[in-house]
């Protein structure tokens, strides 16, 4: 079940296409290099466009006098709630130092101490300071900047913007061979073509534009998660997905992303706030305001709703020099008429990270032959039922190494795809709104077999409102439209709260649910779910 999309009218190839230049899919690219394969980068819109250089907090490892990688894990396992895979996460902490070294080595400059020893922070959840942050709150951006100046002027790399990718080209056996995508371009690069490789790799990132608040860029329609869907590949644990408790509070319905008041703001002392001036998460959590984000936004959320009030307070006054510490929040905060160096700060929850997406391996491969998938769009197992702050960035670091060695060890040989006869499916770019109110109101950071059911009639009701005419908007709320229905099934069928799920109707976790849910989307549109279990 492919999307409605003109035939293509332009073909290249390389050895590895890989979709995608956050920090995911530049690392792979970085790698595949190392590799001497041909790789061929598309992006969707600027070369830095993605949640990466958004990324403030920084990056999680244990590199700080007295941390070890079995610290990190512990933290990691307990923000994961039980469903972490155990194998992912002492990757991801055990290969963390050593890709962040990498990173460094390859020019990502990091706030040092006075000292000049490297800076580290600690953020909810982390019993450490193990947080490595850049430009103070600019840790993303500096990412970006490095990974993107690293791959500049390397012939054997050819970089296609304002390029979507739509679906996956496959052979007779599923193999995947390539992609379509949509190119704003000129000349013989220009509207739908072809991608032929030996293999794919996704790193589309986030899906956070299917919810109306969102921390999220436009970009980050889940793009990847739906391709990869209707490649036949399995997605996991897409119920939870983490909702940031603090994200500057506006009075707007306009939707799409909002500026994000990092937790490290906590992490220097700021406290939360509610409108009786109650400091309410001391008596919720041992660690207070630096309790896990789920932990965090769900009280920020009953606070509100307790009150009938659309956000509570964060009060940073007491932080000294903020805006030297967070010149981006403060820009931010200002741009929106507040001084938080005398201003308490209106914050809300809103749709940050999905710890769930792609089923893949240990080496980023898919259930599907030839298909990879890395970054937020992968389901790795790494985060569980909640991603611990700082480890995304750390993921597409690891996992992206990972990724390149193992095709580069496994390479097939180019096969041949086959013309998909289905008609294609399309949706109507109208619909976007409206489906992201209906999921922030009946699947957001706090759900109910009710609010679930109402949702799902309202998706019901949104694909009916198909389109015949191909383009970006319309491919993008088709792909929203896919993942919703997979969050909303995941949510319904999880009767308990765990994590970042939490089910007004079931509060209490259940040690039946300690198994993942996995989902698959086959070629007639018919969704199958099945269990997996979990190993810690
Ligand atoms: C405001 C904010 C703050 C954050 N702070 C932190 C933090 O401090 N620490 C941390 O570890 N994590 C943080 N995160 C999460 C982290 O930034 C992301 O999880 C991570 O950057 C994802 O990297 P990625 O490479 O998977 O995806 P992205 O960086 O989102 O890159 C995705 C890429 O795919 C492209 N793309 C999308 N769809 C298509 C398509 N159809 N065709 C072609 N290209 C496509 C996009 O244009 C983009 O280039 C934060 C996220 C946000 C939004």
């Amino acid at each position: 079940m492919k999307l409605l999309a003109g035939k293509p009218g332009w073909t290249t190839k390389a050895d590895v296409v890989v979709i995608g230049s956050g920090v995911a899919g530049l690392t792979t690219v970085l790698n595949l290099r190392a590799s001497g394969l041909s790789v061929l980068l598309v992006t969707k819109a600027l070369l830095d466009e993605g949640s990466t250089k958004w990324a403030q907090g920084g990056i999680a490892a244990a590199l700080g006098p007295g941390d070890s990688p079995d610290q990190h894990e512990s933290d990691t396992l307990i923000a994961g709630a039980g469903l972490c895979d155990l194998e992912a996460v002492k990757i991801l902490v055990t290969e963390g130092p050593e890709a962040v070294r990498k990173l460094i080595a390859r020019g990502a400059v990091f706030d040092k101490s006075d000292s000049g020893e490297i800076s580290l922070t600690r953020e909810g959840g982390h019993h450490r300071n193990r947080i490595l942050h850049a430009g103070g709150d600019a840790t993303g951006a500096e990412v970006s900047r490095a990974l993107l100046e690293a791959i500049k002027g390397d012939a054997g790399i050819e970089v296609i913007e304002q390029a979507l990718a739509i679906d996956a080209l496959q052979d007779a056996h599923g193999t995947v061979c390539g992609v379509t995508l949509h190119v704003i371009g000129q000349g013989s690069r220009d509207g739908v073509g072809q991608a032929l490789s030996k293999a794919v790799v996704i790193a589309t990132g986030g899906l956070g534009q299917v919810y109306s608040q969102t921390t999220n860029p436009s970009v980050s329609t889940g793009d990847g998660v739906a391709l990869a869907l209707r490649a036949g590949a399995e997605v996991a644990d897409v119920e939870f997905i983490q909702f940031h408790p603090t994200v500057l509070w506006r009075d707007t319905t306009e939707g799409g992303q909002q500026p994000l008041i990092s937790e490290a703001v906590r992490g220097e002392g700021a406290i939360l706030l509610n409108h009786k001036g109650e400091q309410f998460m001391v008596k919720k959590h041992e660690l207070a305001d630096l309790a896990p984000r789920d932990i965090v936004a769900k009280e920020i959320f009953t606070q509100m709703r307790t009150a009938n009030v659309p956000h509570v307070w964060l009060d940073a006054t007491g932080i000294k020099d903020f805006e030297g510490r967070f010149p981006t929040i403060y820009a931010s905060c200002k741009a929106n008429g507040i001084d938080p160096t005398q201003q308490l700060i209106p914050v809300a929850p809103a749709s940050h990270y999905a710890s769930g997406g792609v089923l893949v391996d240990l080496n980023g491969q898919t259930t599907v032959a030839g298909l990879y998938v890395c970054g937020e769009t992968a389901c790795t197992g790494a985060h569980g039922a909640n991603r611990l702050a700082s480890n995304s960035l750390l993921e597409g670091l690891v996992f992206g190494a990972r990724i390149a060695t193992h095709i580069a060890a496994h390479l097939p040989e180019q096969v041949v795809p086959v013309e998909d006869q289905n008609e294609g499916f399309l949706l109507s770019p109208a619909i976007k709104l409206q489906l992201q109110l209906a999921m922030s109101e009946g699947a957001g950071v706090m759900r109910s077999e009710e609010s679930l059911t109402q949702t799902l009639s309202t998706l019901s009701q949104l694909a009916t409102r198909t389109s015949t005419e191909p383009r970006i908007e319309a491919w993008e709320a088709s792909n929203l439209y896919l993942l919703a229905l997979a969050i909303v099934r995941g949510a319904l069928e999880r009767k308990e709260s765990r994590g970042s799920h939490w089910r007004s109707d079931f509060p209490l976790t259940d040690p039946l649910w300690s198994k993942r849910i996995v989902q698959r989307y086959d070629f007639k549109g018919q969704w199958s779910t099945r269990y997996l279990e979990v190993t810690q």
